[in-house]
């Protein structure tokens, strides 16, 4: 798809002006993008709401390990129970050998009342291993091992990449849907006008597009991306109940939040500040 392509070349000319550290541990979390690029057409039933699980027989094992650990905090069942009865929204969560390490959510659709009713969540089939880059990924990056015994399990890595997924959906589902679909319109306009003058974002043709669609293609991008984050923090703030565990990783979100989302600092610190009130890990 053509317009794929001009957002992961815009996407990575961008990243090559952030990548000025040697910090990146390399994984392209998204490497298709999907959060952007959605498909206009669902593949799923949208006629009533809740959770369809799509899994092939032979993943099952693992993908229920997964699953499991995300349903064993508070926040993961609650997110869970909350879609499993959503009358409206049908969540599809499939799962596949491409972009074995990540995920993707996608193929967004809503009602004509502006209700979203249908969404993707793709996971890849080794979820469990893999960390993407710090810069736009801080909280699951914060997971790679230390080689002390406070390292995470497979598992917890894998439901907190689910998490990051439920995370683009409880955005997507609050924010303007006319807003959103607009976004994923212009968006290839955007990226086709940067790459031909020069990547020059301060033509007069950018600037009204990102106007109209409230930002930068990349702007945009980051922007969904730490929400996704936020709620993978929710979900090991509640996995961790232990200081000497849920710390270290906290002041390892911190330090790459810090480096790379400073403009977005707030949103994690509410987080961390939600456990400060019982007395662990200050921000
Ligand atoms: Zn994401």
């Amino acid at each position: 798809m053509k317009a794929r392509r001009f957002i992961v070349i815009a996407f990575l000319a961008s990243l090559s002006l952030v990548l000025t550290s040697p910090a990146s541990s390399g994984g392209d979390y998204h490497f298709n993008i999907d959060s952007i690029t959605i498909s206009e057409t669902s593949s799923a039933d949208d006629s009533t709401g809740g959770i369809k699980e799509d899994i092939p027989a032979k993943y099952l094992d693992r993908y229920q390990a997964w699953k499991n650990e995300f349903l064993a905090t508070e926040t993961g069942h609650e997110q869970w129970h909350r879609y499993a009865t959503d009358p409206i929204l049908k969540l599809t969560i499939t799962l596949t050998r491409d972009n074995a390490e990540g995920a993707t959510t996608g193929k967004y659709k809503w009602s004509e009342s502006g209700q979203l009713i249908a969404a993707t969540i793709v996971l890849g089939n080794r979820l469990d291993e893999g960390y993407p880059n710090p810069i736009y990924f801080p909280v699951m990056n914060s997971l790679v091992p230390t080689g002390t015994a406070n390292d995470v399990t497979g598992n917890t890595l894998a439901a907190t990449k689910m998490a990051h997924e439920f995370g683009h959906v409880n955005r997507t589902a609050q924010v303007d849907g006319a807003l959103y679909q607009l976004q994923t319109q212009l968006i290839p306009q955007y990226n086709k006008i940067f790459l031909s003058n020069g990547r020059n974002p301060k033509d007069p043709r950018l600037i009204e597009l990102a106007q109209k669609i409230g930002g930068t293609p990349v702007e945009i991008w980051e922007d969904r991306e730490y929400w996704g984050e936020t709620n993978a923090m929710v979900f090991l703030r509640d996995r961790f109940t232990e200081e000497r565990q849920l710390c270290p990783i906290f002041s390892r979100i911190r330090s790459r939040v810090d480096l790379y989302a400073k403009g977005y600092e707030r949103r994690f610190l509410e987080i961390a500040q939600s456990v400060t009130a019982k007395g662990t890990c200050g921000w």
